[in-house]
C-alpha cells in the first residue's frame, strides 16, 4: 500500500517535472522567434520630479505580446532570456529602439531623457561599448538623453577592461543608473567603484515609508548619501500621495510609480507628457 503511493506521488512528481521542463522548452522556442516575429515591444513609465511632478524622462520595460499568452511580463521571461543567452540579440534591440523612440519624441520637442535596462550578460560581451555608441549613432541621439541601468550584481563581475569601456561611455555623456539599490548584498563598495551619477531605491524599501519610521530612516539615509556622493537618487514604486510627500520632505530627487503611470505603450506615453507639460 505504502509502496503504491510512494509509486504514484513518484510519478505525479516525474510528471510534474516533465510538464514544467516543456513549459520551459516551449517558452523559449517561442521567445527565440519573437523578435522575428515582431513580438517585442518596449513599454514607457514616466520619470518626474519630486517636487513639481512634472516629467524628466521615462523608463523603457519591455513587454513580449505572445500570441497565446498575450502580455508577458519580463520577470517571467527575462531570465530566460539571460541563461539561454538571447538576452543578447533582445537586449540590442531594446536599445536600439528605445534610442530610435527617444530621438523621435526629442524631433518633437520633447526634452526627455530615456533609461534602458541592461543586463549583465550584455556587459560581459566584449563588445559592449560598440553596441551602446552604434544605437546612439544609428538613432542620431545624444549621449546625455542615455541613461543605463544596471543592477548591483554587475560589479561581481569587474575588469579593468570593463571599468575603462565605463569611463569611455561616461565621458561621451551618457549616464549610469544603479538599478534596485539596496537589495544586493555590496551596495557600499559598489558605489565607491562606479561611475553612476543616478540612484534608484528598490520599491520595497517605499511601500511602507509613510508610517514605518525605520523604512522612513532608511531612505532618508539613502537619499543624503547620494546626495554626498553627488548623485541623483529616483525612488520606484511610489503607489500613494503620501509616499509623495515622504519623498518630497526628504529631498529625493525623482519618482516613479504607478500613483503617476503605469508603463504604457509609446503614444499613451504620448499623451501623458503633452497633459502633463501643458502649464
Ligand atoms: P526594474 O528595472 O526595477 O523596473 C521597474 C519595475 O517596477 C517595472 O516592472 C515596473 O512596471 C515596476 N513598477 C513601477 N512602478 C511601480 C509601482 O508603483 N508599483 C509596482 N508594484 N510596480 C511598479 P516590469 O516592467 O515588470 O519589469 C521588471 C524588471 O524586468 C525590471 O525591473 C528589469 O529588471 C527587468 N526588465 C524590464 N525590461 C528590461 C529590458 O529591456 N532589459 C533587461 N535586461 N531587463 C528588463
Ligand atoms: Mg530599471
Ligand atoms: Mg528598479
Ligand atoms: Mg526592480
Amino acid at each position: 500500500q505504502a509502496k503504491e503511493a510512494g509509486r504514484n506521488s513518484y510519478r505525479f512528481f516525474t510528471q510534474a517535472m516533465n510538464a514544467a521542463a516543456e513549459e520551459r522548452m516551449r517558452l523559449e522556442h517561442d521567445l527565440r522567434r519573437s523578435l522575428d516575429l515582431g513580438e517585442l515591444r518596449l513599454y514607457y513609465q514616466p520619470i518626474l520630479d519630486t517636487q513639481t511632478a512634472k516629467i524628466v524622462g521615462c523608463e523603457a520595460l519591455l513587454r513580449w505580446v505572445h500570441p497565446v499568452r498575450e502580455i508577458v511580463p519580463p520577470g517571467n521571461f527575462i531570465s530566460l532570456a539571460e541563461e539561454t543567452g538571447l538576452i543578447i540579440p533582445i537586449g540590442d534591440w531594446v536599445l536600439r529602439t528605445a534610442c530610435i523612440q527617444a530621438q523621435a519624441w526629442h524631433e518633437r520637442g520633447m526634452d526627455l531623457h530615456i533609461s534602458v535596462n541592461l543586463s549583465t550578460r550584455q556587459f560581459r560581451q566584449h563588445d559592449f561599448r560598440k553596441t551602446i555608441e552604434a544605437a546612439l549613432h544609428e538613432s542620431g541621439l545624444n549621449p546625455r538623453h542615455l541613461v543605463l541601468e544596471i543592477t548591483e550584481s554587475l560589479m561581481l563581475e569587474e575588469t579593468e577592461q570593463l571599468m575603462q569601456d565605463l569611463r569611455i561611455l561616461t565621458q561621451r555623456g551618457i549616464r549610469f543608473s544603479v538599478d534596485d539599490f539596496g537589495t544586493g548584498y555590496s551596495s557600499l563598495s559598489y558605489l565607491r567603484r562606479f561611475p553612476a551619477r543616478i540612484l534608484k531605491i528598490e520599491r520595497n524599501f517605499l511601500s511602507h515609508v509613510h508610517h514605518r519610521s525605520d523604512d522612513a530612516a532608511l531612505v532618508e539615509a539613502m537619499v543624503s548619501l547620494a546626495h554626498k556622493l553627488h548623485m541623483k537618487v529616483v525612488a520606484e514604486g511610489v503607489e500613494k500621495v503620501e509616499q509623495w510627500e515622504f519623498l518630497k520632505s526628504c529631498g529625493c530627487d525623482y519618482l516613479q510609480g504607478f500613483y503617476f503611470s503605469r508603463p504604457v505603450p509609446a503614444e499613451q506615453f504620448e499623451d501623458f507628457v503633452r497633459e502633463n507639460l501643458k502649464d
